[in-house]
């Protein structure tokens, strides 16, 4: 079945809030702490996968590091990252404002380079591929959806949503792709609407049904809840579980909530550039100490 995003009956309204698991993911050191240096691996795997047999993963970062400005103006923003992602997992990157988490969402996704370290997406090694290939694996395989929409206004809803295509050349059935991805997002009747007339939560809608026209197998989403309301909020964590349950599409999330990591299968707490053990103080550090 196609995940639908209105209307959430009692049925999917489940209590992603009640659950402990956050609290049970205190043995999950993220990286750094491997002595064998092969962080990423012991430690990180999300619970019920064996090693032995796990794929592999869809994301592999080593040692990534990276700064920005120079001399006495350098900001040092990430020092030292490691971590795997799997297809399949639903991964929540939590921490205070400016820990790197952007930062990092970017270098994984191909808009922004690191300074040195390892960074292979779907087992190609980005950073020393050209932009070409990095806009490829962008366009057939990663969507994005930010915080703040990114729409463009002078757009329709279906204008915005088919965007992706323009960057390929040989796109087909565009406006049936648009339509199809406007559906799973429950926002049909919009279609040729300005972004402008929609709420916070239509509009996130039609930035996700964006990220989904290319049919991606790995969403990164920056705080894609950060400026709902609880109650749409929740619609859009829902509508991300059953893509991820059902649609295997792979996630990797920011959030400074609880309401999403709760339900992620896997919590990676940054502070200062680095991963932290997910301890509950460093998750409640991270969540900015609001209640669980
Ligand atoms: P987060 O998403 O965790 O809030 P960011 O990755 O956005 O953190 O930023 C981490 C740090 O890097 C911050 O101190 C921020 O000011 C700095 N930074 C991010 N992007 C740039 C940039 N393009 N130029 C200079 N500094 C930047
Ligand atoms: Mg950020």
């Amino acid at each position: 079945m196609t995940p639908g995003f209105t209307p959430i009956g009692p049925s999917t309204k489940m209590d992603v809030v009640g659950s402990a698991r956050v609290h049970d993911k205190r043995s999950e050191v993220a990286g750094g702490g491997d002595p064998d240096g092969s962080a990423g691996g012991a430690g990180v795997l999300p619970r019920g996968i064996d090693k032995s047999r796990a794929p592999a993963p869809i994301v592999r970062l080593r040692d990534v590091t990276k700064s920005y400005g120079s001399g006495a103006a350098k900001t040092q923003v990430l020092r030292g990252v490691s971590f795997d992602i799997d297809s399949g997992e639903f991964v929540a990157l939590v921490g205070q404002s400016g820990s790197g988490k952007s930062t990092l969402l970017n270098i994984i996704g191909g808009l922004d380079q690191p300074d040195a370290g390892e960074v292979e997406v779907f087992g190609t090694d980005t950073m020393r591929s050209s932009d070409k290939k990095r806009a490829g694996i962008r366009n057939a395989s990663i969507g994005f959806v930010f915080q703040a929409f990114n729409l463009l206004d002078h757009l329709t809803v279906l204008g915005n949503v088919v965007l992706p295509a323009s960057f390929a050349h040989d796109a087909k059935d565009v406006d049936a792709r648009g339509r199809e991805a406007l559906r799973r997002v429950g926002l049909s009747d919009l279609a040729s609407r300005r972004p402008g007339e929609l709420s916070g939560g239509q509009k996130q809608r039609v930035a996700i049904a964006r990220a989904l026209f290319n049919a991606p197998t790995l969403l990164l989403c920056d705080e894609p809840t950060g400026n709902l309301d609880s109650e749409t909020g929740r619609e859009v964590i829902d509508f991300f579980r059953e893509l991820n349950a059902k649609d295997s599409v792979t996630l990797l999330i920011v959030t400074h909530e609880r309401r999403v990591s709760s339900v992620a299968n896997r919590v990676i707490a940054m502070r200062d550039g680095m991963l932290v053990e997910t301890t509950d103080e460093a998750l409640a550090a991270a969540h900015g100490g609001g209640p669980a």
